[in-house]
């Protein structure tokens, strides 16, 4: 993903105010075949948003998605970059057509795509196979007829349908219970493996995403703050944003808690950001810098660790007056 942008004009106004909501502003990032990259950060920071956008639910303003290399538009199509990146999405119900059947919903988009009926047919027995559903007892029933856990096996085998090759999983654990998260957590994994899989894992709970995810990636209204590998994030984050975020994480363990404050109160209005650093209104450590020059996304030290902070990369002037202890 190169410099994807998006700016939503608000017609009437958003918490008071009109004008330009900067919902994704200029996010870069790669995703390997066989990794999960997790995308966390509070709600509106765009990381919904970024998953829309990667699979053309919304254009665009400015970036690419390539996919090995190739942009759609070129060899890559729009219908390709579609069935090759699939999403699953946090409300099982909404997600699926409360008259089709499971075995209908599951093989609709192979026969829109050409598999004649019986292909299709056989492809949706066996994704209900895996997702641990057996094809006798769930392939004729209907949503409603199925708890929030199984309609969410249901929704991971439609988006398998097309035998994509990237899953865009949009706080798709988020709304089950605790119990019913962790198996389909563990079938994600199993899935993942059997067919080779790839997934940009979107959430809120930082518990979730440090279980799954190989790399993580900070977003902080419209803009990636930190990325590193989820250990190394987890260990030793660097941006006060990250590191209020973790603060604020619940943990049983006490070596693991911090002595940083969680963070407080909401994001700023999304409408005409924050200039400079956009965390800066909410930061302890802000100074003159933060707030007129925005911090770029660079090296920390660590192995593909990239953080935007001014005291952390003290090339711009930031003092570093406060430094963090470390966590
Ligand atoms: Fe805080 Fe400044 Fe770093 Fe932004 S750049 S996170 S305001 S210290
Ligand atoms: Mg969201």
């Amino acid at each position: 993903v190169r410099s994807l942008t998006k700016h939503f004009k608000v017609g009437g106004t958003f918490r008071n105010k009109a004008g330009v909501v900067r919902a994704v502003d200029d996010v870069s990032f790669n995703v390997a075949k066989g990794e999960v990259l997790g995308i966390v950060g509070e709600s509106g920071c765009g990381k919904s948003t970024t998953a829309r956008l990667m699979i053309d639910l919304i254009t665009p303003d400015k970036g690419e998605i390539l996919l090995d290399g190739e942009a759609v538009g070129g060899k890559l199509t729009l219908r390709e970059l579609r069935r090759q990146v699939q999403m699953v999405f946090q409300d099982s119900y909404a997600s699926l057509n409360p008259r089709l059947t499971i075995e209908d919903s599951i093989s609709f988009a192979p026969r829109i795509h050409g598999l004649p009926a019986e292909q299709a047919r056989a492809r949706a027995h066996d994704l209900l196979r895996r997702v641990g559903l057996e094809p006798k007892y769930f392939a004729g029933r209907y949503p409603h007829e199925l708890s929030g856990g199984q309609r969410q096996r249901i929704n991971i085998a439609r988006a398998l349908a097309l035998q994509p090759r990237l899953v865009l999983l949009d706080e798709a654990v988020s709304a089950l219970d605790k119990s019913v998260e962790a198996q389909v957590l563990n079938l994600l994994i199993e899935l993942k493996e059997a067919l080779g899989l790839t997934y940009i894992f979107i959430s809120h709970d930082l518990n979730v995403v440090r279980f799954i995810s190989d790399r993580i990636m900070v977003m902080y209204l419209g803009e990636v703050v930190e990325s590193g590998p989820a250990e190394t994030l987890f260990k030793d984050a660097r941006h006060p944003y990250t590191r209020a975020l973790l603060a604020a994480m619940p943990s049983l363990d006490p070596a693991n808690r911090t002595k940083e404050a969680p963070i407080t109160g909401d994001p700023p209005n999304p409408i005409d950001p924050p200039s400079g650093c956009r965390f800066h209104t909410r930061c302890p450590f802000a100074e003159a810098v933060c707030s007129s020059t925005k911090p770029p996304l660079a090296e920390t030290g660590n192995e593909m660790h990239f953080t935007a902070c001014h005291m952390v990369n003290p090339a711009s002037g930031h003092t570093k007056a406060k430094p963090p202890t470390p966590g």
